[in-house]
């Protein structure tokens, strides 16, 4: 009862915290203010709406860089009122959101990677496994930069994924995974990117341009992404240190969306426990800020950026929501900037139209299943490479087996 108490209390002043930061700032998207509630200054969105042929839709799947359960790592799903629609990045934990929102497979088979740090690439093998025996009986493409050395382009990214996912692979072809065409769901199609090349295009198809910009993360090989269709546009940076490519290219974007990190203090005593003045707490903020500096965007600086470029929307993502995080953020980002922002959390929904911006969050069901996957015409599908699903266990298995009568006769 106290805690009921309590909570009702916490989420009372969340929301008047919500509401001055929303009235002032434009408002930031879901806001998670305790553990199990997720709380929004937006109207919500259900999934499986009509898209209004001239828009462009916008989803979070994903928008952190610790995995947790208000926000899983990067994903970002963008719909076009053509019917097309791409994924950009997909980190760890983000299937659960696109599962949630309604999004088969089939939808997802076009997959733009910023670079290959696990929390921008790690639910691909998810994506990759369980693509087929859904809807998605046609090629995974995967688009993503080059490495210096080619070991580690997203070329052999996409060689060593199939390698390493063999056994599921075979342990699920005693189903259908391709179609008669010769099309297979287990097929992977890399295009790799030149990550020095300004403006290279990455994709051009069906009146939809995507072209690539070098970001600076870490090391060699990370891109950003600018995708334009019908006079709209957006920008996925993926992780990147302020810079000048970015600043060039986002002039007159419609929508950026651009990675943001918590202040090293911040991040020294969230995962560290420390406070300063404890042991260990100067070297815990210096690796944080050594990581911010060769890495990624701090608060001030994304406000510079959105400064330098007027976009008619600026998100920033890659960042820890938090109660004690979202308004220090906005108050560094106002230093510089007083257009409209908002920092991302997931199932942020996007509408772009040219007169409009509409923010809304998704309501969706904790407990999905696979949403209704397309059905191919049975004349269209191939046959699947085993004999049905004993073909690949061996003789002494299959002996080991209790038969199904002796249990399933139980009343
Ligand atoms: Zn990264
Ligand atoms: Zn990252």
């Amino acid at each position: 009862m106290v805690g009921l108490i309590r909570r009702k209390v916490l989420r009372s002043l969340v929301l008047c915290v919500i509401m001055a930061i929303a009235s002032c700032a434009f408002g930031y998207a879901t806001y998670s203010g305790f553990p199990g509630q997720i709380i929004s200054a937006f109207e919500p969105f259900i999934p499986g709406e009509q898209l209004a042929d001239d828009q462009m839709r916008i989803t979070f799947m994903g928008t952190s860089v610790v995995p947790r359960i208000a926000q899983q790592c990067n994903s970002v799903f963008v719909e076009l009122g053509n019917g097309d629609s791409f994924v950009f990045d997909f980190g760890s934990g983000v299937s659960s959101n696109y599962v949630a929102a309604g999004i088969p497979p089939s939808r997802m088979d076009k997959v733009f990677l910023t670079h290959l740090h696990g929390d921008h690439v790690g639910d691909l093998i998810t994506l990759y496994c369980f693509g087929p025996s859904q809807d998605r009986k046609t090629p995974l493409y995967l688009y993503g930069p080059s490495g210096d050395d080619p070991e580690e382009g997203t070329q052999a990214f996409a060689e060593n994924l199939k390698k390493l996912m063999k056994w599921h692979v075979e342990a699920f072809s005693f189903l259908s995974t391709g179609l008669k065409d010769g099309r297979d769901g287990y097929e992977i199609i890399a295009k790799e990117l030149p990550y020095m090349t300004v403006g290279g295009v990455a994709y051009e198809e069906n009146g939809v341009k995507i072209t690539h910009f070098p970001a600076v993360h870490d090391r060699n090989g990370s891109i950003s992404y600018k995708l334009e269709w019908n006079g709209l546009s957006m920008i996925f940076s993926g992780d990147t240190i302020p810079n000048y490519y970015m600043i060039e290219q986002a002039k007159g974007i419609d929508v950026l969306i651009h990675e943001m990190v918590v202040p090293p203090e911040v991040w020294a005593s969230k995962n560290s426990g420390l406070n300063p003045g404890d042991p260990g707490w100067e070297r815990a903020v210096a690796f944080a800020l050594a990581v911010q500096r060769n890495s990624h965007t701090s608060q001030k600086a994304f406000g510079y950026i959105l400064s330098q470029t007027n976009p008619r929307l600026g998100v920033a993502t890659h960042f820890q929501a938090n109660e004690d995080t979202v308004g220090p953020a906005i108050e560094d980002i106002r230093l510089s900037y007083e257009g409209p922002v908002a920092i991302a959390t997931d199932l942020l929904v996007i509408n772009v139209s040219k007169n409009d911006i509409l923010l809304r969050r998704a309501v969706v069901s904790d407990y999905a299943w696979y949403p209704q996957p397309y059905m191919y015409p049975q004349d269209q599908i191939a046959p699947p490479k085993y004999d049905g699903p004993f073909a690949q266990l061996n003789d002494t298995l299959l002996g080991s087996i209790v038969p199904e009568e002796i249990y399933e006769s139980a009343k």
